[in-house]
């Protein structure tokens, strides 16, 4: 993005601001293949330039209700309270306050960047976190799982999971882990950090019994940021209302928010603090465009692009941080700069239209580079946007004097 300086009198300020956007149109901007946000689709992009509209109209409230129960779609529920708030992702981890008193056990499965910061988010509200470390680019075990909760000599309130830690692109073992943590402890919230896999990866709310998937709008979900997106099962929701201290949190209290959802889905008004009305006709759009191409197709579809994209490494000699295809995402890959490359392949490839972005996790962040391929740029190949990022890596490790 070029800067914009700030002039003395605000009439430049606006011209300058203008003659900036005026370069960042749908045709002429940068293709967005940073895992989030991702590229929106042309009328994702129309719904968000809708005229002023009031949050209890009555063609908005239908529109709101209809997001709530696509939502609970894609995640394969049939009767889990999806809560759809203005925010960001992280957002989704505050809302844990709602299950979490003071003292309580939780276990955080850390796979990068993610894992370490839901767990400070979750010491926040008072829980005793053990975190389960791996070597990066691995993923948690079950048997790491197992030998977590012997360790702890009490009842573990939760679990959580990032399901693609962004940071490394390593998946996590949902299904395996949710399996034996149900069967183990039954009591136990099983709680996913899907906010990069929900509509990208394989992930079956009801048949897996899980017991809140967050998630957000700017990565698979296809639409700009700025709603924290959650669903909650109906135990967790019962662990909420039956919680025996006050929810030490003013805006994400669900007692709050409950009947809010209620009352949009029974296509109510109703009114705690003002929704995202653009950001949510925005959001009915892409989740009408995904429930349209089907939800296993969708999986499919990000399968097959990820080994199209690992392909395209292997040839490349580049080796992804993720150890194996097990433990691959399938909507965003982390890969080693290979000798002699560093982040100017970054700033490189910017320079030929395609972003992509640096590393995350610490210490190694200096030594690799991410790449989204989820959402628009996997479900509509006409765009070739796969092929772009790839003949745009190709071309930029060449200029920068690697030789495959
Ligand atoms: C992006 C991301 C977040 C944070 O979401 P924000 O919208 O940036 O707040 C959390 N967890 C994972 C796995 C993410 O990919």
């Amino acid at each position: 993005m070029t800067s914009v300086s700030i002039p003395s009198r605000p009439v430049d300020r606006l011209v300058q601001l203008k003659n900036h956007l005026s370069t960042m149109t749908q045709k002429q901007h940068k293709l967005c293949m940073i895992p989030g946000p991702v590229e929106f689709h042309e009328d994702v992009l129309e719904a968000m330039s809708t005229p002023a509209t009031s949050h209890v109209d009555p063609n908005f409230i239908p529109v709101f209700g209809e997001v709530i129960e696509m939502t609970r779609k894609v995640v394969l529920s049939q009767a889990a309270q999806p809560i759809i708030l203005s925010g960001s992702g992280t957002l989704g981890w505050d809302q844990m306050c709602n299950v979490i008193e003071e003292g309580d056990e939780v276990i955080v499965t850390n796979t990068g960047y993610f894992g370490d910061r839901f767990g400070e988010c979750l010491e926040t509200y008072g829980a005793h976190v053990t975190a389960i470390r791996v070597p990066v680019g691995h993923r948690v075990t079950v048997e790491k799982v197992k030998e977590a909760f012997e360790s702890i000599k009490k009842p573990v309130k939760m679990i959580t999971m990032t399901h693609v830690d962004t940071s490394t692109g390593v998946l996590g073992d949902v299904k395996g882990i949710a399996a034996y943590v149900r069967q183990h402890s039954p009591e136990t919230l099983i709680v996913i950090d899907a906010v990069c896999a929900v509509a990208s990866e394989e992930l079956r709310f009801d048949e897996w019994d899980i017991d809140v998937v967050i998630s957000a709008t700017q990565k698979a979900l296809g639409a700009p940021p700025g709603l924290s997106v959650v669903v909650a099962s109906q135990r967790a929701i019962k662990v909420y209302e039956n919680r025996k201290t006050p929810v030490r949190n003013y805006y994400s209290n669900w007692g709050k928010w409950l009947p809010i959802m209620a009352a949009y889905e029974a296509r109510k008004p109703a009114y705690f603090a003002t929704p995202a009305v653009q950001l949510i006709y925005a959001f009915h759009v892409s989740l009408s465009q995904i429930l349209a191409y089907g939800i296993e197709n969708r999986f499919a579809a990000h399968r097959e692009a990820s080994v199209q994209f690992r392909m395209a490494l292997a040839h490349l000699g580049l080796k992804p941080v993720a150890v194996d295809e097990t433990c691959a995402a399938n909507g965003m890959t982390a890969v080693w700069y290979p000798e002699g490359v560093d982040a100017k392949l970054v700033a490189q490839m910017a320079g030929q239209g395609v972003q992509i972005a640096g590393g995350l996790l610490q210490p190694h962040a200096p030594n690799y580079f991410r790449i989204g391929h989820m959402g628009l740029s996997v479900c509509d190949p006409n765009r070739k946007h796969i092929k772009k990022v790839i003949d745009v890596l190709t071309a930029s490790l060449s200029q920068l004097g690697y030789k495959a």
